[in-house]
């Protein structure tokens, strides 16, 4: 694996590889690498002839200053596993590198009702920043195809709509959610989970499994609430327990028969954030 810090260089590689006629496959991180990440990875080689991935830790999407201070960095391990999952490409630049005069120069996107819901209304700011530094890795890297998964549902959504702003050719490939044994979806932010955290925080996986399940019964408001209740009396904080249009979002109070359907949940154990999605059958 060749890996680049400064941007001119890892962009005449990839125009090196190109010239060869060999596609690029792009997995953008933030490092804390687990199984997750690797899923995409492996998905990039299984489809792309090169495949490129980026660890920055972009400060312009963290909404919570502690939360961007204490995300987790394992470099070196990352470097192993990317290796070891058949990486060809790491991009690993440094803040000013990426946003040479400042990410108040940088062009914003408008997300419109994307911004305003879920993720968008519980953390301001976080997919402007995340537009930002997803438009200036697509920049660099150009990918025919871009990989991200489905453990961040809305962010896939804000993606697909800024390709089609920024006129990108990349297509998106969306790689389902890798879960530990009990069901909670991996998440670089577990590791700061205490044991005891971590003892409950399947339980957040278990409700949208009973959401997926209670759906014949045809009573969304009454899951919620069986829910709320649970996390709450097992310590969570919970931010939101919702059901939407699988395609475009929309929220809705009740299952609808026949229409594509995800159900998200946000929930704080402690100072910990947890984020996650299933898609209704
Ligand atoms: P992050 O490093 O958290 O910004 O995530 C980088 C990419 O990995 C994003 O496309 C995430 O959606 C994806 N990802 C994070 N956790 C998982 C998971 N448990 N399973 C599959 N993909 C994941």
């Amino acid at each position: 694996m060749v890996i680049f810090k400064k941007i001119a260089d890892i962009q005449s590689y990839i125009i090196s590889q190109r010239a060869q006629n060999r596609n690029i496959g792009f997995v953008p991180t933030m490092g804390a690498l687990h199984n997750g990440h690797i899923s995409l990875v492996k998905h990039a080689k299984d489809v792309a002839d090169i495949v490129v991935s980026s660890i920055f830790v972009n400060p312009t999407q963290f909404n919570d200053a502690k939360d961007f201070e204490k995300y987790p960095v394992s470099i070196e391990d990352d470097v192993k596993m990317l290796i070891e999952a058949g990486c060809d490409i790491l991009l690993l630049p440094a803040v000013d590198e990426m946003y040479p005069d400042g990410s108040g120069k940088m062009p914003t996107f408008d997300f419109g009702y994307l911004d305003t819901i879920l993720e968008g209304e519980k953390r301001p700011g976080h997919f402007k920043g995340v537009g930002q530094v997803v438009a200036r890795l697509l920049d660099i890297v150009k990918p025919d195809i871009l990989v991200m998964g489905q453990k961040d549902y809305q962010q896939c959504m804000v993606v697909k709509s800024l390709l089609l702003q920024t006129g990108s050719n990349a297509k998106m490939h969306i790689a389902p959610t890798q879960r530990e044994a009990d069901g909670l979806a991996m998440s670089s932010r577990n590791r700061r989970l205490t044991e005891p955290q971590r003892a409950l925080a399947g339980t957040i996986y278990q409700c949208l499994v009973s959401i997926q399940t209670k759906q014949d019964e045809g009573n969304f408001t009454l899951v919620q609430k069986e829910c709320t209740d649970l996390l709450t009396t097992k310590g969570f904080e919970v931010e939101y327990i919702s059901l939407a249009d699988a395609d475009n979002l929309t929220l809705l109070s009740n299952y609808q028969g026949g229409r594509p359907m995800v159900a998200l949940i946000a929930a704080r154990i402690g100072e910990i954030r947890l984020i996650d999605n299933m898609l209704l059958q």
